[in-house]
């Protein structure tokens, strides 16, 4: 046996633990160091995968949901090639256009580009509706970076001309399956057909329908194509149960279970905007930091409770799922789902916001007559028997869309879809899709 020695041993041991680290994949000097201060040491395998392939200016495809570390994975190269070839914006102009399905998402990706970015201070804005168009048209004049921006109101500046992006040299479609629910489909045809045709695009969406297929077909050029875990592989990690209960018990339960110290930071989900608002009143009543969060706050009321409860000022957020969207928080230890959704794909997004970055988590949901349906289809989309408590309350039908309880799939005010019956599509294992929106009139 030919004794290797100890440095050589420890290199072959690195190559084989780590494959890749940050350091080989070709990012700017500036870009490793933040990653260093952000505490990053490896990259995960989306990173790993499409980093290198942006650094060469390939178009990307990517099939990744959030928790997978798909941030970084497109913001890292792109502002290392903004930084190595010393891309300039024009005048109202960006020099890559970063496009979300909703604002918090977008407000947490300008978020990442800033603490990425520290060391190049790159100038970022964010472009989205619900808040006035002047500072927006203000802040983008001299042009900028990165734009990060949601379909509506990047249309509403590009018709006045107060945003041009004929200067434009890298887009990235995030979340491209929620932007399709969403009906921003057009609007992003649009905004791709302004844009010029010599750049870089990266499309990234966490299931592959018809219309992105589509889509990545019409505006990406031999794109390289990277796959990471599946919609329902962050569940492997997660706790989960659901009790039983009528209704009218389900705010006790939940003040109840919430003294339990082992609940660091929570998430409750309700189906309404008005269940939200009502659920974190009685949180608050009974004594537990609460703030609720969803599509009628204005703007500023939706940061300030998103930044009190990341600085944990307020330890429980009450959302409606659109509003949850893709909202990146550490440490979230507990998601309740007050309310089942109707849609079984939302409850893997929802519980999604626990166990991020390769930590545990757990899920408990409530259950009563009404949802017990919905329960069945979560169970059969996840493929997993949820461990249950008390008793079963009896079957009864989903209250009407537009009832009091019944304001189906997230009470954002969109059309909502049938009951979760099981149907033929659901039995050929299609997962059903919200019906859509013609064109949205402002982000969600
Ligand atoms: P994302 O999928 O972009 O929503 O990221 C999920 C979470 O993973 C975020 O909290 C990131 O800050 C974190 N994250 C991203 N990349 C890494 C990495 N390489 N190492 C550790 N955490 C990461």
């Amino acid at each position: 046996m030919i004794a290797l020695p100890g440095m050589m041993l420890r290199w072959m041991l690195k190559k084989v633990v780590f494959l890749t680290q940050f350091s080989d994949l070709g990012l700017a000097e500036p870009l490793l160091r933040s990653l260093v201060e952000e505490g990053y040491t490896d990259p995960t395998p989306i990173q790993a995968a499409v980093i290198p392939k942006v650094i060469e200016g390939r178009d990307v495809m990517g099939i990744a949901q959030t928790g997978t570390g798909k941030t970084a994975a497109f913001v890292l190269p792109v502002l290392s090639r903004i930084k190595e070839m010393e891309l300039t914006p024009k005048r109202a102009g960006c020099t890559a256009l970063i496009l979300a399905p909703t604002r918090e998402l977008a407000a947490q990706i300008a978020d990442s580009i800033r603490i990425y970015g520290r060391f190049m201070k790159p100038a970022v804005a964010v472009v989205v509706g619900g808040v006035k168009h002047n500072p927006q048209i203000r802040q983008m004049a001299p042009g900028v970076d990165v734009l990060v921006a949601t379909p509506g109101r990047l249309l509403d500046h590009m018709a006045t001309g107060t945003i041009r992006l004929d200067g434009t040299s890298v887009i990235v479609l995030d979340e491209g399956d929620q932007m399709l629910d969403l009906g921003f489909m057009p609007a992003i045809r649009q905004v791709m057909n302004a844009l010029p045709k010599k750049r870089q695009t990266m499309l990234f969406s966490a299931t592959m329908p018809e219309p992105i297929r589509k889509l990545a077909r019409d505006f990406l050029v031999d794109p390289a194509e990277v796959a990471v875990a599946a919609v329902s592989k962050p569940i492997d990690r997660i706790e989960q149960r659901v009790i039983h209960l009528p209704h009218s018990e389900k705010k006790d339960m939940l003040a109840k279970l919430m003294a339990d110290p082992a609940i660091e930071r929570s998430i409750v989900f309700t189906r309404t905007k008005r269940g939200a608002d009502r659920v974190a009143e009685g949180l608050v009543k009974a004594g537990f930091g609460a703030a609720a969060i969803h599509g009628n706050k204005s703007q500023n009321q939706r940061e300030r409770a998103l930044r009190d409860f990341k600085q944990g000022r307020t330890t429980v957020l009450v959302a409606t799922d659109i509003a949850a969207r893709g909202i990146d928080i550490d440490d979230v230890s507990h998601v309740f789902n007050f309310e089942l959704p109707n849609i079984p794909e939302s409850y893997v997004h929802r519980i999604g916001r626990t166990a991020r970055a390769g930590r545990g988590g757990a899920a408990i949901s409530f259950c009563d007559g009404t949802e017990r349906q919905y329960l069945k289809d979560i169970e059969k989309l996840t493929n997993l028997i949820i461990e249950a408590e008390g008793t079963p309350q009896p079957f009864e039908k989903p209250p009407a869309p537009g009832g009091n309880r019944g304001n189906r799939g997230g009470g954002q005010g969109r059309p909502q879809p049938k009951p979760a019956t099981r149907n033929r599509k659901e039995e050929s294992g299609k997962p059903r899709r919200p019906r859509r929106r013609k064109r949205p009139a402002a982000s969600a």
